[in-house]
């Protein structure tokens, strides 16, 4: 074990999949199959796929929003999966999570205030003679007015309402924040504001972020390290600069590639992915990306790549860079 604020090893979360009600486990979704990694205090994990790609689900387990199928969790050491009920809820509100979509996760019927001051109360974090004062601070970290406490969600916009959620995060004093799909639901001018903002709330607050989103180009000036996901496993890792100059697995070059450039001189190559995501439940053998991959060869179609170390901190599981050692597929439940 690191000693990194945050350790996650070997991390599985399968979904049983029935038939009926009663009936018996058909199969499973495998949603997260084997991930590994950890982030320093203070630094941001960009970790990128699409959808079905299982990258929500690591940050559901995380929180303890599900259980997990098995592997491992240390928070600044201590093995998360192994606390009692009391232990883990005070660990809880260390971290926090930032939903993609503010305005499903905000109670419309209540005031900004009334939902602030319900966090503070229930969590008993200041007298209730200063809970008015403590409301004011955290929407003036945001970039709100004292004001806005007794307006109500559908009176905010988009951008003003993710804000309220960050807020509302922000309330319990966390130090690691789940930010999942922070942006995507606002328009890209407002991206900017609610990224920069997450980007001073850090330096301010010293808060580690578990960045989630499918796009790479938004993780880009937010990140440290960014992790790609594909079909429950990490397939490549790498330092944010060294990820975007020299990405290594086809996948990511895929993505990447669909990041649009502002210089209208600078034109790349567009690699369009052929076909969706596999499913989840029937896998394929060998490497889960080669039925898209345009570099497949027959040895993808029989091995299952492992993660292994490219130099500098970079780490891809593709054929393309290993040597001929045989690895076979993971077993599954
Ligand atoms: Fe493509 Fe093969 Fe690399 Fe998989 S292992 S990404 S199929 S080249």
């Amino acid at each position: 074990m690191s000693d990194s604020f945050l350790q996650v090893t070997n991390l599985k979360k399968y979904f049983a999949v029935r038939e009926g009600l009663f009936s018996s486990v058909k199969s499973f979704v495998h949603a997260v199959d084997g991930v590994s990694f950890e982030i320093e205090k203070g630094k941001t994990l960009g970790l990128v796929g699409e959808s079905g790609s299982g990258k929500t689900t690591v940050g559901r387990v995380l929180l303890g929003l599900l259980e997990a199928t098995s592997g491992e969790v240390y928070f600044e050491g201590i093995k998360v999966f192994e606390l009692k009920r009391k232990a883990l809820r005070s660990l809880r509100k260390r971290m926090q999570i930032i939903f993609q979509d503010p305005y499903g996760s905000l109670n419309p019927r209540m005031t900004v205030g009334g939902m602030l001051g319900e966090v503070l109360s229930i969590h008993h974090l200041v007298r209730k003679n200063e809970r008015r004062e403590r409301i004011a601070e955290l929407l003036y970290l945001v970039g709100l007015q004292p004001e806005h406490m007794n307006r109500y969600p559908h009176e905010f916009s988009g951008g003003q309402r993710q804000r309220i959620g960050i807020a509302r995060a922000l309330a319990v004093e966390p130090e690691l924040i789940i930010a999942d799909e922070p942006v995507s639901a606002l328009d890209v001018s407002i991206q900017a504001q609610i990224l920069n903002l997450l980007q001073d709330l850090q330096e301010k607050l010293k808060l580690t972020y578990l960045f989630i989103a499918h796009d790479l180009s938004v993780v880009k000036h937010i990140s440290d390290e960014v992790a790609v996901m594909y079909l429950g496993k990490i397939v490549e890792r790498a330092g944010c600069r060294e990820l975007f100059s020299h990405p290594l697995h086809p996948y990511t070059q895929a993505l990447l590639s669909a990041v649009p450039i502002p210089d209208p001189r600078r034109r790349k190559e567009h690699l369009m992915l052929r076909g969706d995501i596999t499913s989840p439940i029937h896998l394929p053998r060998g490497c889960r990306f080669h039925n898209r991959c345009p570099q497949v060869m027959d040895r993808c179609k029989k091995e299952e790549p492992r993660l292994q170390k490219q130099g500098n901190n970079h780490t891809t599981a593709c054929h393309l860079y290993q040597g001929n050692q045989m690895q076979t597929t993971d077993k599954r439940l």
